[in-house]
């Protein structure tokens, strides 16, 4: 007899909800605790996950089949074509370990709560219990509701009540126990062989060239160890300006773990614990700016995964906001891949295009710039966009991704108002006032001098020379044009005069 967690999007020993209450039933019960992972590439395809983010996955699958290995737990990995049959290996594996208890943690979207169901049955026919935990949110869906009963659907008032709750609750913020070493003798019983099992390859529609691999790993170490170190390293050396600094691609001022948090080796309860315990307050308001705003941006996080649980069609390519259905948007081809190859000839968006490009990560103003543009500018659709990101992102994830391209486009939930259309070159004056962001990504304008990088032909001179003759293009549209022409478009779409 043994209890199995499940392993998903929670690729972590530490301050993990049901791995943590699974340890404490095979305690109890004087039974061992086996890990199991399933990766059905079906699922990473359906679900458009990039092949960045599988490698990292892949990574942190490794460390945590290492680090379950320190207390005797075994990890046993298996490759699942069909990701329909996910339910009924759970429950085939669980017969022949002679398992009666299956934990995991929940996730949100629409095809993984249908597949969670489908084994809440499975399992109950089989006389297995299947315990499932709420662990990816700080606060719990459905916890928070307006004066009127309702879900929130703007984020200030959110925000406020989500620190009230968590104030009123500390407990949901506390550290979940470690999972206990299993009893002796378990390493060498019959599921021995689980702790020498190979970590499956990328399957091969995912897999990325040796070089970009190699880059990646650099920047984005796997495991929890990784993402607790950085975390601190951000807790002690940035967080305190990160009101100020935060907006700004060149500073480098971000913590840069929503790696982690998109693949669970970093829980967003531990972030914003420890943030909490750097204030002074010790509370997550008051005290510094910096780590109140750091806080508030995880809880966006939250916010846009209860939104997702409570309006799910936003995961069947529908608008937030129901009356922006009818946006008669484009679908250029040429416009769609220089907007991804980053050739539109609007630097900061040129530049922030080919950051993703090569290191799978993009700076959060950027993200706004870029989507902004590509919706507004060049009308086209959204979604062509939010599934460029979650292809290319190695932190892609669905409620956050989905949430920021509803935001930058106003189609989402508590959105931008449809008629703020950003200007990108006062974006890039603004938030890369020295171009240093674009003199590192677009390297046709490196020699530019002064503000000329910003918009290179229409300052002239020497900066449209060197735009020029290194074959930067002109802007593919013309600003004044597109915001008109966007205002026009997005007027019509929902019947305002
Ligand atoms: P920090 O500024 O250090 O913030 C800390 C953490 O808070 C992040 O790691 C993240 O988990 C969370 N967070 C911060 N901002 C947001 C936000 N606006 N919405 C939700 N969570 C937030 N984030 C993703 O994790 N995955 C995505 O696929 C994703 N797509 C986005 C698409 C668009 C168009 C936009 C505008 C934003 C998107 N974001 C996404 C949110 C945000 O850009 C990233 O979380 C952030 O840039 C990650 O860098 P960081 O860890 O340094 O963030």
């Amino acid at each position: 007899d043994a209890v199995v967690h499940w392993f998903k999007r929670d690729l972590r020993v530490h301050d993990n909800t049901a791995l943590s209450l699974a340890s404490k039933m095979a305690k109890e019960k004087g039974v061992g605790l086996i890990g199991l992972w399933i990766l059905s590439p079906q699922d990473w395809e359906a679900h458009l996950v990039s092949p960045p983010k599988c490698d990292f996955e892949l990574r942190s699958v490794g460390i945590l089949q290492k680090e379950l290995a320190k207390l005797g737990i075994p990890l046993h990995m298996e490759v699942l074509p069909e990701r329909k049959n996910i339910s009924k290996l759970v429950v085939k594996l669980c017969q022949e370990w002679g398992v009666k208890n299956v934990f995991c943690n929940l996730e949100y979207e629409p095809d993984e709560l249908r597949r969670e169901e489908r084994l809440v049955r499975t399992c109950l026919e089989n006389a297995i219990a299947f315990n499932p935990y709420h662990d990816d949110c700080i606060v719990p869906p459905g916890t928070l509701q307006t004066g009127t009963g309702k879900q929130y659907a703007v984020y200030s008032p959110f925000f406020r009540s989500w620190v009230a709750h968590l104030h009123a609750h500390p407990d949901l913020l506390q550290e979940r126990p470690p999972p206990s070493p299993n009893p002796p003798g378990f390493q060498t019983g019959r599921f021995a062989h689980f702790f020498n099992e190979p970590v499956p390859e990328v399957p091969g529609s995912k897999q990325i060239d040796p070089e970009f691999k190699a880059r990646l790993e650099q920047l984005y170490p796997a495991g929890e160890a990784a993402a607790v170190s950085r975390l601190e390293h951000f807790l002690t050396e940035k967080i305190g300006a990160y009101k100020d600094t935060r907006n700004f691609p060149a500073k480098n001022s971000t913590a840069v773990v929503s790696v982690h948090h998109a693949a669970g080796t970093l829980a967003a309860r531990t972030s914003v614990r420890m943030a909490r315990d750097v204030n002074s307050t010790k509370k997550l308001d008051g005290g510094n700016e910096g780590i109140r705003s750091w806080i508030s941006e995880v809880a966006w996080r939250d916010f846009y995964r209860h939104v997702l649980v409570h309006w799910p069609y936003i995961a069947m390519h529908k608008p937030f906001k129901y009356e922006y259905t009818n946006i008669r948007w484009d679908y250029s081809p040429e416009h769609f891949t220089a907007w991804t190859e980053g050739r539109t000839g609007y630097p900061i968006v040129d530049a922030a295009m080919r950051c993703v490009r090569s290191t799978a990560y993009m700076h959060n103003r950027l993200r706004m710039i870029a989507a902004s543009f590509i919706a507004k500018h060049l009308l086209l659709d959204w979604r062509l966009g939010e599934q460029y990101f979650m292809t290319h992102l190695i932190d892609g994830d669905f409620a956050s991704n989905n949430g920021g391209w509803g935001f930058c486009t106003s189609t989402g939930v508590d959105p931008q108002p449809y008629f703020r259309v950003f200007n990108p070159w006062l974006q890039s004056a603004k938030f890369d006032a020295d171009g240093e962001f674009i003199r590192k990504w677009v390297k046709e304008l490196r020699d530019v001098e002064g503000e000329g990088v910003h918009n290179p032909y229409e300052k002239g001179g020497e900066a449209a020379r060197i735009a020029e003759r290194n074959g930067y293009p002109r802007p593919i549209v013309e600003h004044k044009f597109a915001r008109e022409r966007c205002l026009r478009r997005y007027k019509e779409g929902i019947g305002r005069e």
